[in-house]
């Protein structure tokens, strides 16, 4: 999908180096949770609640809107801070913004006990150097949601905006996804990929040779080129009419694998 011309301006570079002792990174994304999807919220706390996993890394659209970190006491956002306070007790949580979820801020990753993780992200772990993204900030072919995507993470915007009362804020979020599904705005155009030459850029840069990242919605692995691969991370819906879909990706000493999450049982009862 690269685009003659197209570029990405190279990112501050973060990186996070796993403990040694640990023996396994989860990797999720894409789960859109809100009040509508219970058996989806299901699967993720019990997934969250026992994994054997040392890390659980959500890589963005965790919430399928999150209009600011005052909305945490809500019935729902609650039940979601509960759940990530508990798996926080027993494992690291580990969070990176996504294009509905941009909003969480330092005061909701302190409440919930997760780490916060700049876009992107170079993690090393046993040796394999990853880049974590979301992914949205590589979809390089959409400029109308690049435009978009600059003005909402610009400082004013989001002062204006959280300056709102609650209510009128999730009105206008609601207003911004109603509109997004004709415009194409809130997300990237639903056929949109990432830009691979802009990804190899990013990878090469950093000397990683693999990057993993949700936002797409298409599970798998390619070649971005010779000796660069990525990972992209499925979406969650276990409530909706069509194929019930949830995926876990871990990282382990020898490499990725792709699991069913633990809460599956769950989120049938
Ligand atoms: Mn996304």
């Amino acid at each position: 999908m690269s685009r003659a011309g197209a570029s990405a301006a190279l990112p501050a570079f973060f990186e996070f180096a796993a403990p040694t002792e640990w023996r396994a990174i989860d990797f999720i994304s894409d789960l859109h949770l809100s009040a509508a999807l219970p058996r989806t919220f299901a699967a993720w706390a019990a997934h969250l609640r026992s994994t054997p996993a040392d890390a659980v890394f959500i890589l963005g659209d965790l919430f399928e809107v999150w209009i600011g970190d005052d909305s945490s006491g809500q019935a729902f956002e609650h039940s979601c801070v509960e759940a990530l306070v508990d798996a926080a007790s027993r494992r690291q949580l580990a969070f990176m913004a996504g294009n509905r979820d941009f909003l969480v801020g330092s005061e909701m990753l302190r409440e919930s006990g997760m780490m916060g993780l700049p876009d992107p992200t170079l993690l090393d772990a046993w040796g394999h150097r990853v880049l974590l993204s979301h992914g949205d900030a590589l979809c390089l072919d959409d400029t109308d949601y690049q435009a978009f995507r600059r003005e909402v993470r610009g400082a004013d915007w989001q002062r204006a905006f959280l300056a709102r009362p609650l209510a009128e804020r999730a009105a206008m979020a609601a207003e911004m996804r109603r509109r997004s599904r004709g415009r194409q705005r809130l997300d990237s155009r639903v056929d949109a990929d990432i830009d691979f030459a802009a990804a190899v850029g990013w990878l090469h840069a950093m000397g990683a040779a693999e990057l993993v990242h949700g936002h797409t919605h298409r599970p798998g692995s390619d070649e971005l080129g010779p000796g660069y691969e990525r990972h992209v991370l499925s979406d969650w819906d276990l409530d909706g009419a069509h194929a019930p879909r949830a995926e876990v990706l871990r990282l382990t000493r020898d490499g990725f694998e792709r699991l069913q999450p633990l809460g599956l049982d769950a989120a049938a009862r």
